[in-house]
């Protein structure tokens, strides 16, 4: 029988998720399929029927609906709470099990992009206070990594996420960068500054040791202004695509019992997609 696997999202004809998991379906000769279905907010709970009487082996979830599946999934792992969103969901025996694989796809990006870029990371800047934000310094701490000082143009939102992640995390406002950047070993932008034309005018990247790595959250543009002045000064610097293709690992492996790969040629097809 057909395994099938989905991404919800509303809308959803933007995703690049069924690209993602069917060169994976046709690399493996897998008997699978994985398909992006619209569901409105209000349709979100007969979805949930459909998947506990088997008729899929799970899924993805987008936006809008993150947040909402939590109520809905029979259990949810301890880190997809902490990170307050579900982006996976695997269906055993009728029961719904919500996780989240955004944090593994933004470590398995850097283990690609800069190996062993862990260990020299003492001092983390990390820009933005949303729900990226909140997935990479769950990544980052589960590396060890615990002392990050959280930039964002809401300082009291930031501040809000620090106290709940705990540890060695501070909130600042964006104008503490020049304060902050000359002790950062790694400065991961989580905002969609970079997105449609936009850049940050007020960070003076001059101020970075020359040991930085600069990562992006923003994969349209591929390289964004950041990423650019970033290289430009001869920084290191990874880009945000391979957390998009990395975060599909686990939930592909869960669904078709095989652990793909993320190989140059998946990113080439994947990257044609991308509007600029
Ligand atoms: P979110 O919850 O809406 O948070 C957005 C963040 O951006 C907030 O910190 C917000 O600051 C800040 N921001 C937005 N516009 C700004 C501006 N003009 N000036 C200063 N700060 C601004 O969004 P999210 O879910 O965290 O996602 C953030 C970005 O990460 C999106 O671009 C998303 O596509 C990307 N992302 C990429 C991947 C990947 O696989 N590569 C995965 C997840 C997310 P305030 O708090 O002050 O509003």
């Amino acid at each position: 029988m057909t395994t099938k696997a989905f991404v919800i999202g509303h809308p959803i004809n933007h995703s690049r998720s069924p690209l993602i998991h069917g060169t994976w379906l046709a690399e493996h000769g897998i008997d699978g399929s994985y398909e992006a279905i619209d569901v409105a907010p209000e349709a979100l709970g007969g979805f949930f029927e459909r998947l506990r009487a088997g008729e899929f082996a799970g899924g993805n979830v987008t936006i809008p609906h993150k947040e909402a599946v939590f109520a809905l999934c029979d259990s949810v792992d301890p880190l997809a709470r902490t990170i307050g969103a579900v982006n996976t969901l695997v269906v055993r025996d009728g029961k719904v099990h919500g996780t989240n694989t955004d944090y593994l796809g933004f470590l398995g990006n850097l283990d690609a992009g800069a190996p062993g870029w862990a260990e020299g990371v003492r001092d983390a800047v990390v820009i933005g206070a949303g729900g990226a934000a909140r997935a990479i310094l769950v990544a980052l701490k589960s590396r060890g990594i615990a002392k990050a000082r959280l930039l964002n143009r809401s300082v009291d939102k930031a501040d809000a996420l620090a106290r709940e992640i705990g540890g060695d995390v501070t909130a600042y406002p964006l104008q503490f960068w020049s304060i902050l950047a000359p002790a950062a070993d790694l400065v991961v932008n989580t905002t969609s500054i970079g997105m449609h034309g936009t850049r940050f005018e007020q960070l003076n990247l001059d101020l970075l040791p020359s040991t930085t790595l600069v990562t992006d959250l923003v994969y349209v543009p591929l390289v964004t202004p950041l990423l650019a002045d970033a290289a430009a000064r001869g920084l290191r610097t990874v880009d945000g695509l391979g957390m998009l293709l990395h975060q599909a690992v686990p939930g592909f492996e869960a669904w078709f019992g095989v652990r793909p790969t993320v190989t140059a040629e998946l990113r080439a097809r994947v990257e044609a997609t991308l509007v600029h």
